[in-house]
C-alpha cells in the first residue's frame, strides 16, 4: 500500500546556519507579498473600472494566479524586485508563490461554493515578526546521511539532526521510501525539518481480525471503550494552566510591540513571549504523543473501530467547555483513528451525529427520550439494567457495527460533509403525538428534530 507520510526530525542549526535558513524564509516572503501586491493591484484596478461603467472587455486584463504563471512573472521581476535572488535558492522563491497560488485559489473555490467547510478570506500580507519562517524544497540533493544524524538540503548543506533518523533511513535504504520534499520551519522557539515521504507499507492486519470497539470519547475519561477499558484525560493543559498564567502575567507587564506607535518590542518581552511559546509547545507535544499512542495501540489490535461523528467545531464554541474539548483533542482522535484503521486494515465506523449512544440502552434497545448530563449510571426502565453511562454508549457504538452495511460507511466523510451512517437493521420513526411506546413517556422538545426521531428495531 503506497501512502505520503511525513517524517519530522528537531533540528540543531549553527548559528550560520539559521541565518541562511532564515534568509530563504525571507525571500520566501518577499515573492509571496510582490506576487500578492500585483494580483490584488490588477483586481482593485478592475473593481475602480467597473464602477466608471467601462464596458467588461475593455477592463484592464485578469493576471493568472497559478503556480505556473506566478513562477513565470516572478522570474521577470526578479531582478528589479529582489537584485539579491541569486542568493537564495529558486526553491524558496516558489515557498512563497506555491503558498499564494493555493491561498488564492482556497479563497476563490470557497467564494463559488467550490470548497467544503468555513469560508476562507483573502490571503494577506506576511510579517517577518508574525509569520512562521519556513522554506520548502522540492528538488535537488536532499537526502539523510549514511550516519543517520545529518541531513542534506540544496544551499543549506549539511544540517545536524537533534534526534536519529534511522527510521526513515532504513526504510529509504530498503527501497520502501522516496523523498518527494523537505520542509525546514521554525515552530515553539525550535527547528524541525518535515520530510515528505511516499511509503510503501505492508499490508497488516489487525491483531484480532473479527474485533468490533466503540470508543465513547469525552472529557471525564478521554475515552471509554465497550470493553471496560477507561483511558484517563490528562489534562496537559489544565496542569500547565497555573504556570502560562504567571508566563502571561509577566508577559503583560513587559513592553510589547504596538502597531499604532509603531513601538517594537523590548528584549525582555521577546524572551517572555518565547517563555510562553515555548510552554505551549510542550502541551501540545504531550498531547500530540499520548494521542498516537492511543489510537495506534486501538488501530492494531482491533479490526473495526466505531466513533461518534461529533459536531467539534460546534462544541468548541461552548465557552465552559471550549478549552477542555480542545485540550482532549476529539478531533484530532478522529482523524488518527481513520488513516490509522486503514494502515493496519481495519475500517472506521462514523455513528450518525445523531444518534442517541446515550440514551440508548445497551441491553435491551429501548431508547430514553431525557438523559440528563449529570446522570452518570445509565438506568434503563424496562430491563433493570444499570451500566456506567459512558461505558453504555460505547457498547452502542460497538453494536452499531454490526448494523452498519460495509459499503459507504468506511473512512471519514470530506470536511464539511454530513454523512449519516446507515442502519441496516434500524428505522427511524417520525413519532406520532400519542404514540409514545410503552415506558416512555417523554414529550417531545419543540425546538430539536433530534427528539422527533426515534430509532426502533425493524424486526
Ligand atoms: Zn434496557
Amino acid at each position: 500500500m503506497k501512502t505520503i507520510q511525513a517524517y519530522r526530525f528537531a533540528l540543531d542549526l549553527t548559528p550560520g546556519q539559521e541565518r541562511d535558513v532564515l534568509a530563504h524564509a525571507g525571500a520566501a516572503r518577499v515573492a509571496h507579498n510582490w506576487a500578492l501586491a500585483r494580483v490584488k493591484a490588477v483586481m482593485d484596478q478592475r473593481a475602480a473600472e467597473r464602477t466608471y461603467g467601462v464596458p467588461e472587455e475593455m477592463l484592464t486584463p485578469t493576471v493568472s494566479w497559478t503556480l505556473p504563471a506566478l513562477r513565470k512573472a516572478w522570474n521577470v521581476a526578479k531582478p528589479d524586485v529582489a537584485p539579491w535572488w541569486r542568493e537564495c535558492s529558486k526553491e524558496a522563491f516558489n515557498t512563497g508563490l506555491d503558498a499564494l497560488a493555493r491561498a488564492l485559489k482556497n479563497w476563490a473555490d470557497s467564494r463559488s461554493g467550490k470548497r467544503a467547510g468555513r469560508p476562507v478570506g483573502f490571503p494577506g500580507f506576511k510579517s517577518r515578526r508574525r509569520s512562521i519562517a519556513s522554506v520548502r524544497f522540492s528538488t535537488g540533493t536532499i537526502r539523510v546521511e549514511s550516519d543517520r544524524k545529518h541531513v542534506v538540503l540544496p544551499r543549506l548543506g549539511r544540517l545536524k539532526l537533534h534526534e536519529c533518523a534511522r527510521k526513515l533511513a532504513r526504510r529509504i535504504d530498503n527501497g520502501t521510501a522516496r523523498i518527494m520534499s523537505a520542509c525546514v520551519r521554525r515552530d515553539g522557539g525550535r527547528w524541525h525539518v518535515a520530510f515528505c515521504v511516499e511509503v510503501e507499507r505492508p499490508e497488516r492486519l489487525p491483531a484480532r481480525p473479527g474485533a468490533v470497539l466503540g470508543v465513547d470519547v469525552g472529557i471525564r475519561h478521554l475515552a471509554v471503550l465497550s470493553t471496560g477499558e477507561l483511558i484517563d484525560n490528562p489534562r496537559y493543559l489544565t496542569s500547565a494552566h497555573q504556570r502560562m498564567r504567571a508566563l502571561a502575567r509577566a508577559l503583560a507587564r513587559k513592553t510589547g510591540p504596538d502597531r499604532r506607535t509603531g513601538r517594537r518590542a523590548s528584549k525582555r518581552w521577546e524572551r517572555a513571549a518565547a517563555r510562553l511559546g515555548r510552554a505551549h509547545t510542550r502541551v501540545a507535544n504531550l498531547r500530540r504523543d499520548g494521542l498516537h499512542k492511543l489510537t495506534t495501540r486501538l488501530t492494531r489490535e482491533y479490526a473495526t473501530v466505531v466513533i461518534e461523528d461529533l459536531n467539534v467545531a460546534g462544541m468548541l464554541a461552548n465557552r465552559k467547555l471550549g478549552r477542555h474539548i480542545a485540550d482532549a483533542g476529539f478531533a484530532e482522535i478522529r482523524r488518527q483513528l481513520t488513516y490509522k484503521t486503514g494502515w493496519n486494515g481495519g475500517r472506521l465506523i462514523l455513528a450518525d451525529r445523531w444518534y442517541p449512544s446515550s440514551k440508548t440502552c445497551s441491553g435491551c434497545g429501548v431508547v430514553k427520550t431525557k438523559l440528563a448530563l449529570s446522570e452518570r449510571e445509565y438506568q434503563c426502565g424496562s430491563c433493570g439494567l444499570v451500566l456506567d453511562r459512558d461505558l453504555n454508549a460505547a457498547r452502542n457504538l460497538a453494536a452499531l457495527a454490526a448494523d452498519a452495511t460495509t459499503a459507504g460507511s468506511g473512512p471519514a466523510a470530506g470536511r464539511g460533509a454530513d454523512r449519516k451512517t446507515p442502519l441496516a437493521g434500524l428505522v427511524a420513526l417520525k413519532r406520532q403525538p400519542g404514540t409514545a411506546p410503552a415506558g416512555q413517556t417523554g414529550t417531545v422538545s419543540p425546538q430539536g428534530e433530534t427528539a422527533n426521531r426515534v430509532l426502533a428495531r425493524a424486526h
